[in-house]
């Protein structure tokens, strides 16, 4: 099916370079197809595989300039899934290692802003990421963020396969009745921008998964991040309403933040 539409590749064109990154299931190596630098993940379990297909095949119909782009499959003991190279790799990574003296604050909205974009474009075409988290995005080369790990994307809210949620990104009603939305993705953004303006840490820090879930189902929320600009956080508290209804869209959120981007330049430009 995959070779008629094109989506699959020769792996005699591929040569595969060091090892970037490692995943769940296997490695992440940088590599070249016909010329283009790309990276390749390696998943070896054919039943791991077989899931891997389903990621894929959402990733083949999503085209926008804020998700990684698949290039295509090698089926080649187990799957070989190639990506679009992302040097400056994830932006957990990213963020910790430069710092607050290397990255300014509006580079910071940048990120915030690109990874909006992308959610805005899954919003717009019905799709629930379920798995937003900076460890999912990822850096190019000209520092642009974008969306990766589709492996969790889902068209309808409903799940029935027992994944492992990721508590501290995951919002209340998701958790507790996995009740998944694009306002469930809102929530994990609201993290996510936490995570971008304290630099890649930790959320929730020194709290336990269990203590996260019972004290967020009770109103607790965390606190701005050092330095962190009052609109910005206002933006994070939107984002993890209990309420998801009372939630903003991503096209809103991006509206907010292309007007928190006009403050940090005097002239309305950056
Ligand atoms: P999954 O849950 O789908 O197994 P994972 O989180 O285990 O995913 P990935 O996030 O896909 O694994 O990859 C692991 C690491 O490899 C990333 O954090 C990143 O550093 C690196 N990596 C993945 N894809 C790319 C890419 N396209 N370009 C550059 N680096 C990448």
């Amino acid at each position: 099916e995959l070779s008629k539409t094109g989506w699959l590749l020769d792996i005699t064109k591929l040569k595969l370079g060091e090892s970037i990154g490692e995943g769940e299931f296997g490695a992440v190596y940088e590599g070249e197809y016909m010329g283009q630098r790309v990276a390749v993940k390696t998943i070896k379990c054919d039943v791991t595989a077989q899931a891997f297909m389903q990621e894929t095949t959402v990733m083949t119909k999503l085209q926008h300039k804020n998700l990684v782009r698949l290039l295509g499959v090698i089926l080649h003991k187990g799957l070989h899934i190639v990506t679009e190279l992302m040097t400056k790799g994830n932006l957990v990574n990213f963020l910790r290692t430069r710092g607050r003296s290397v990255v300014n604050p509006v580079q910071l909205l940048h990120f915030a802003l690109d990874v909006c974009e992308g959610m805005e474009y899954l919003e717009s075409k019905k799709l629930v990421h379920r798995d937003l988290a900076a460890r999912n995005v990822l850096v190019s080369d000209d520092s642009m963020a974008k969306v990766s790990d589709f492996g969790l994307t889902k068209v309808d809210s409903k799940v029935s396969d027992n994944v492992k949620l990721p508590v501290k990104w995951t919002a209340p009603e998701a958790l507790k009745k996995e009740k998944f939305s694009t306002k469930s993705d809102v929530w994990s953004y609201g993290v996510l921008l936490w995570e971008i303006f304290s630099y890649g840490r930790q959320p929730y820090p020194k709290m336990s998964l269990k203590e996260v879930k019972e004290r967020v189902e009770g109103g607790y929320r965390m606190e701005a991040p050092e330095d962190c600009p009052p609109g910005v956080y206002s933006l994070m508290k939107i984002c993890w309403e209990q309420e998801p209804r009372r939630r903003p869209a991503f096209h809103k959120l991006r509206e907010k933040l292309e007007r928190e981007m006009g403050k940090c330049s005097p002239n309305g430009k950056d």
